[in-house]
């Protein structure tokens, strides 16, 4: 399944990625251990991209 890091931007396989984190009942893929890192470090940051158009509101469910 091909699937994207949010991270970098590039799209991977699933079954290649380097790791994966399951965030708000969701998986996500990453490329490299400084994509994980990054993601780690702020998951609602990635994984949420849609919602920056509107950021307002956004606190509401931290
Ligand atoms: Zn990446």
């Amino acid at each position: 399944m091909k699937v994207k890091d949010l991270v970098c931007g590039m799209e991977i396989e699933s079954e290649k990625a380097f790791a994966q984190r399951e965030h708000e009942g969701r998986t996500f893929y990453f490329c490299s251990q400084d994509c994980v890192n990054k993601f780690d470090a702020d998951p609602h940051k990635y994984g949420h991209p849609q919602e920056h158009e509107h950021d307002k509101g956004h606190d509401a469910h931290h």
